[in-house]
């Protein structure tokens, strides 16, 4: 059974990827959830942070590691022996730019292959920028996110940072 992995910016972690993680952790014997520390971007999230509630996560989930790495995701695929990429799909929308990203990955190491999950239809819209918007805006986030990101939100916003 090959080793998969789901990379991706998680921040932070929404009910959307969670739904992912669980389905996919059941059909590979090891799920490795990798967390892009992207020097492109700013995340609200630092990575360390971001690692930490998708532990907390994950915590009753024993086949599943939660990691972070730097640079390309086929390396870091590469030296944790992964072979498989779990993507979520949500609408049309995130098509093109997730056929681009396999296909990439296919050409630089022809070993992996990309298994796309469809969303759950409940999380379909849900989106980390959705969270990070209602929570700045003092929505209630508890439908998005567990209870530690609830938590880790406010503290941002109460720090002034979201
Ligand atoms: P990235 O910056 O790599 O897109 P994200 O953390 O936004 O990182 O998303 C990681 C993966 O999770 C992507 O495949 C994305 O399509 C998927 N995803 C994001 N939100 C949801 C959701 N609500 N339901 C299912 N999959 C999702």
């Amino acid at each position: 059974m090959p080793i998969a992995m789901y990379p991706g910016s998680f921040d932070p972690v929404t009910r959307g990827h969670l739904d992912i993680i669980r389905r996919s952790a059941r059909m590979f014997d090891k799920l490795i959830v990798a967390v892009l520390n992207n020097s492109a971007k700013t995340p609200l999230f630092t990575v360390e942070e971001r690692v930490e509630m998708l532990t907390e996560c994950c915590k009753d989930l024993p086949n599943v590691e939660v990691r972070s790495f730097n640079g390309l995701t086929v390396n870091f695929a590469r030296q944790t022996h992964a072979t498989v990429m779990v993507r979520g799909l949500r609408a049309v929308t995130d098509f093109e730019n997730e056929i681009q990203l396999a296909h990439t990955n296919h050409a630089l190491m022809p070993g992996i292959e990309t298994v796309f999950l469809a969303t759950s239809i409940k999380w379909s819209y849900l989106s980390s920028t959705i969270v990070r918007e209602a929570a700045h805006y003092n929505h209630d986030v508890s439908k998005f996110v567990t209870p530690n990101v609830e938590a880790a939100l406010k503290r941002k916003i109460e720090e002034g940072k979201a």
